[in-house]
């Protein structure tokens, strides 16, 4: 089959790499300047600048780490670490998850969150999911005190929203969910915590997440430079642009696009996709900085004295990453939109003495989901893939995958193929 493949993300180059592997021919259209999307990144001044995050390696599925692992030396090309995220609270460096290290916060808050912890009982709610929205669940989950110091600031400047609008489906997998008695157990007997998300990560020796994008592309008929306007379906045949003809295409770009993009003769098509024109999304702003030596990876900032939630010590992750001669480079990360300007003032206020290199705004970075996103991409899915048109990616999917979940929804399309 002669497939399109929409987008060079992790996505996209994944799918063109297990289509061409079983012999299709390929060829994927992306509108950036070089392969990566998301996990792009490049060389400024000397630092590797991820331009949204920090890209680290982690599946818990077999067959995404097979397939994974089948393109890479493990040993040779990759380094295993260990997280080491701390957060800035109130101007106090405190672990991370905050619950495991409650005996580094004051007195007073530590009896109110034992007090929270008394009402809500030794093993919490039956299912720590069953509650109606992200804000419930916290408070129901670690207690009011918690959630007013850490829990609301930090997740509100992220998702730049009101968090009980926020539904839960996304939680899935995201988040350890230690019952009170674990969580007293690590604090008593300080025990660190392994089984959190990404506690152990692989990243690359050299060139950060670009390296494993060229390396995934490699042999692959990658046009970029090459938005895709146009998208119409006639007797069978779907071209592009008006231009190119395919049998077939996995689309990774935005699903919000799509009713704009597509010409086909399909209503109740066209009434979907009109449905899910309006997701929101959130975008992040990256400041790269160098900074004075430290040994944390990720340092979190609830706090309100800064715009910023995150540093991203990208220099602690491979020492490639760092120019020579000069400070560590970090990521200051803000949910959003803000100014270069700001980012640099905000700074002023953070650790490590930063300097800025270089900055970025990405403006989808984050999907927010509703009740009925699911219901909807669903159906949208099922209609398209009548049309041998497959939606696979974080914003085609509008899912809030990893670069390995987003592996493993290509991989269980492409098995759909077969059916
Ligand atoms: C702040 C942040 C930190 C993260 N950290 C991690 C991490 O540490 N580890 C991890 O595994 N995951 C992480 N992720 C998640 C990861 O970035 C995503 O899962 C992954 O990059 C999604 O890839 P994708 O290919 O689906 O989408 P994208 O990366 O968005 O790729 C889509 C591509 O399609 C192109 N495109 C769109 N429309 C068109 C069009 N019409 N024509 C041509 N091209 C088009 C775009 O330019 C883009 O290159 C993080 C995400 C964020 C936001």
């Amino acid at each position: 089959m002669k497939f399109a493949v929409i987008g060079a993300g992790i996505s996209g180059v994944s799918a063109a790499r297990m289509l061409q592997d079983k012999g299709h021919e390929v060829t994927v259209f992306e509108k950036g300047t070089k392969p990566g999307g998301l996990v792009r990144c490049d060389v400024v001044d000397g630092h590797l600048f991820h331009r949204t995050g920090g890209h680290i390696f982690n599946a818990k599925d077999k067959e995404v780490r097979d397939w994974f692992w089948s393109y890479f030396d493990k040993e040779k090309e990759f380094i295993s670490a260990r997280r080491n995220a701390k957060i800035l609270l109130k101007g106090k460096v405190i672990g991370y998850p905050i619950e495991n290290y409650l005996y580094q916060l004051d007195k007073e808050i530590i009896e109110s969150v034992l007090a929270d912890f008394l009402t809500i009982g030794p093993g919490g709610k039956k299912d720590p999911f069953s509650y109606s929205d992200f804000a419930d669940f916290l408070k129901g989950n670690f207690g009011s005190t918690l959630y007013q110091l850490y829990f609301e600031p930090y997740n509100r400047k992220i998702w730049n929203t009101d968090l009980s609008q926020v539904p839960l489906g996304w939680l899935e997998g995201k988040l350890p969910m230690p019952n009170i008695k674990q969580v007293l157990l690590s604090n008593l007997l300080r025990e660190e915590e392994s089984s959190m998300v990404h506690s152990t990560f692989y990243y690359p020796r050299q060139g950060g997440s670009q390296f494993i994008i060229e390396r995934l592309a490699t042999g692959l008929d990658i046009q970029c430079n090459r938005e895709i306007t146009k998208l119409e379906f006639k007797s069978g045949i779907w071209t592009t642009n008006e231009t190119n003809t395919f049998d077939s295409i996995v689309f990774t770009g935005d699903v919000r696009q799509l009713s704009e993009l597509m010409s086909i003769d399909d209503r109740e098509l066209q009434h979907e996709l009109g449905g899910v024109s309006n997701l929101r999304s959130n975008g992040t702003s990256n400041l790269l900085c160098e900074t004075d030596d430290t040994d944390v990876s990720w340092l979190y900032l609830p706090d309100g004295n800064t715009r910023a939630h995150r540093i991203i010590y990208t220099g602690n992750f491979s020492a490639s990453n760092n120019a020579k001669g000069k400070r560590k480079s970090c990521v200051v990360e803000f949910s959003g939109h803000v100014d270069e300007r700001v980012m640099k003032a905000e700074i002023a206020s953070l650790p490590g003495n930063l300097a800025p290199i270089d900055f970025n705004y990405e403006p989808n970075s984050y999907v927010i989901q509703s009740e009925d996103t699911r219901a909807r991409i669903s159906r949208i899915k099922n209609i398209l893939s009548g049309y041998r048109f497959h939606l696979s990616g974080r914003f085609a999917e509008w899912e809030y995958y990893n670069m390995d979940k987003a592996i493993f929804s290509v991989m269980d399309i492409l098995k759909s193929f077969r059916n």
